[in-house]
């Protein structure tokens, strides 16, 4: 068994030696010939044409490992899983090959051993982990922008699909390649894999030139085991339309330098076609001749389509030469490779179908992963999102509150000015009629209570109708609030003092006798005399008469002071003006003050 896995890998890297050694040239620079990484450089380029040398390379780099920069220790790894390929070491080789392709820093590198990978596990029928790495490499692929990987990738790529019966895609890439190869490349590669792929198909109707030019581009480059893989397909191609003839002279033509390429698996094929030609055309000792070879040059406990074929045309040949006993057992021979190849054959697409029903149940996966995320993420933003709207709602209602809070001191304020307008007069600022009733029956009830006794001051301006008279009704209004002022700053705190209307006056003086009242009174009467005449107009005369009554005599009924006052203020009045009367419980309440007064 590991002769033979040594065999197939003698061929693989038969094959790679061609394709992947030539397609990745050394860089033109590679700088300092000593630097490790010029030296990986020219292991890489010799790697195929000289075993030895590039073995002794990469043995000495090994040597100080542990000094290379991280890209340099995988493309050393590369080329060690290379090697242990080339000699055989499959898992030696498969291991380091694995490692590269998963981890390596460079994708190009990954990429590269994916496609030997690939190449790899496809001739050890490993075509699980084969098509598992495909689909890393279909991953890859966009990523890398080195033509040369690409090509390589490419390359791989459509043989393997091809195996797997998936001939569309294989001839994508077939056709990628040959639109596109990188520099030192030709069409001969790409033109290969898509007649291969196509005649597997069984999709070659008629033969393309571009076949037959792409043989010549072939053989120009050197690139000869691609040419004869091609001449073997189009002979193939001959055959299967009944030109035997035809594919017996291009085979033959060419055989001998296909041998000397030394690559079993092609000589196999030429072969086992070789000899289906011959039989068709009745040459029984040709068709033995190139049978028996095709069968012995496929690769042992290998399950090709050479050897079948090859069991095949043996077993035909024995039976039309009568060879009954030859014929029987090479027909038990050809039945067993027919059964192990289409078994192969089977396996191969199988495994494809696994592997793409694994990719897809992964992708769901990934998708019901990402699906979960994205509705976690929604979640999570709803909640923000609330948190937001909680924050919103918070502040519009402290806002609301706020302006609802400035509404209603706003309206309190304007309340309390409209209420202090009510409460005053217009024109001197002192209490009005009302207001002075109200808070001078307040004072009095205290007073009653607290056994205090007050005196109520009624005054009036005398002869006030002739100041509007004769210096107009705005001078009347001045000496007015004159009046008003020269009093209250004669008067205590806690004395109310109200205009009852027109040019009358009251004053409540808590807690005071009539003879301090009477004091009170005097100096009202004598600060009013003085102040509004000089102030005003120098030769106006405005003077008050003053009526007094007192709590001792009326009690604490405002009413009944305001009529006693009234009284002493109507004799005041009738005694010339200007003067001051105490009220008298005895006063006939017929003063025409007393209804004024009243209200
Ligand atoms: P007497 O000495 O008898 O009180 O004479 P008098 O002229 O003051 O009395 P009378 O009641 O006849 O006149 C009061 C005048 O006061 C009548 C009115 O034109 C005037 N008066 C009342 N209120 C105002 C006011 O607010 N402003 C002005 N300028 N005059 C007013
Ligand atoms: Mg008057
Ligand atoms: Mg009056």
């Amino acid at each position: 068994m590991r002769r033979s896995l040594r065999h197939a890998l003698a061929t693989l890297a038969a094959c790679l030696l061609v394709f992947v050694a030539v397609v990745h040239a050394a860089p033109e620079n590679a700088g300092n010939p000593s630097s490790p990484e010029a030296i990986l450089a020219r292991a890489d380029t010799i790697k195929a044409t000289d075993f030895a040398t590039f073995g002794h390379l990469i043995d000495d780099l090994a040597r100080f490992e542990a000094k290379l920069a991280p890209a340099e220790r995988w493309k050393l790894r590369f080329l060690q899983g290379w090697r242990a390929t080339w000699v055989g070491d499959y898992d030696a080789g498969r291991k380091a090959l694995e490692d590269v392709a998963d981890n390596a820093n460079d994708n190009v590198l990954r990429l590269r051993a994916t496609a030997t990978l690939i190449n790899l596990l496809g001739i050890g029928h490993r075509y699980q982990d084969a098509f598992m790495r495909l689909n890393q490499l279909q991953e890859l692929m966009p990523s890398i922008r080195d033509r040369k990987a690409r090509f390589q990738g490419l390359g791989e790529a459509s043989q393997l699909l091809s195996s797997a019966g998936q001939f569309e895609q294989a001839e994508a890439y077939a056709r990628e390649m040959m639109e596109n190869p990188p520099p030192g490349e030709t069409i001969c590669k790409g033109a290969q894999h898509l007649l291969r792929a196509r005649r597997e198909a069984n999709r070659l109707e008629t033969l393309d030139p571009m076949y037959l030019r792409a043989i010549e581009t072939c053989d120009a480059a050197g690139d000869d085991v691609f040419a004869d893989s091609m001449r073997s397909d189009i002979a193939a191609f001959h055959l299967a339309h009944e030109r035997p003839a035809e594919a017996v002279k291009i085979l033959i033509d060419t055989r001998d330098g296909a041998r000397a390429l030394n690559y079993p698996a092609l000589l196999a094929e030429y072969d086992a076609t070789l000899a289906q030609a011959y039989l068709k055309l009745g040459d029984l000792a040709n068709a033995r001749r190139f049978g028996l070879s095709a069968v012995a040059g496929s690769i042992r406990d290998e399950f090709t389509d050479p050897r079948r074929v090859g069991y095949g045309v043996l077993y035909q040949v024995e039976q039309q030469l009568g060879n009954a006993a030859a014929a029987l057992a090479y027909h038990e021979k050809f039945m067993a490779a027919d059964k192990a190849y289409l078994d192969d054959v089977g396996a191969r697409s199988l495994a494809f179908q696994i592997v793409d029903q694994q990719l897809l149940a992964r992708k769901a996966e990934v998708d019901a992963l990402n699906k979960q995320n994205e509705i976690l993420r929604l979640t999570g933003a709803l909640d923000r999102k609330e948190v937001e709207t909680g924050r919103l709602y918070i502040f519009v209602l402290l806002a609301g509150l706020a302006a609802i809070a400035w509404l209603v001191l706003w309206l309190r304020r304007s309340q309390l000015r409209f209420m202090k307008l009510a409460r005053r007069d217009g024109l001197t600022g002192i209490c009005n009629r009302e207001h002075f009733v109200e808070q001078a029956e307040r004072v009095l009830a205290y007073g009653a209570r607290s056994d205090r006794g007050a005196c109520l001051i009624l005054f009036d301006l005398d002869h006030f109708k002739n100041v509007n008279d004769t210096y107009g009704h705005a001078v009347g209004d001045e000496v007015l609030k004159r009046a008003v002022d020269v009093c209250r700053r004669a008067l205590h705190a806690c004395d109310v003092f109200g205009r009852l209307g027109g040019e009358e006056f009251a004053v409540l003086l808590p807690d005071c006798s009539p003879a301090q009242a009477r004091a009170r009174a005097e100096q009202l009467r004598l600060s009013i005399a003085a102040t509004s005449a000089t102030q005003i107009r120098p030769n106006m005369v405005v003077t008050a008469s003053f009526g007094i009554a007192g709590t001792m005599q009326c009690g604490f009924e405002l009413h009944r002071l305001l009529v006693v006052a009234d009284a002493a203020l109507y004799r005041a009045k009738r005694a010339g003006r200007n003067c001051v009367f105490m009220g008298d419980t005895g006063d006939i309440p017929d003063s025409p003050y007393l209804s004024e007064a009243r209200g």
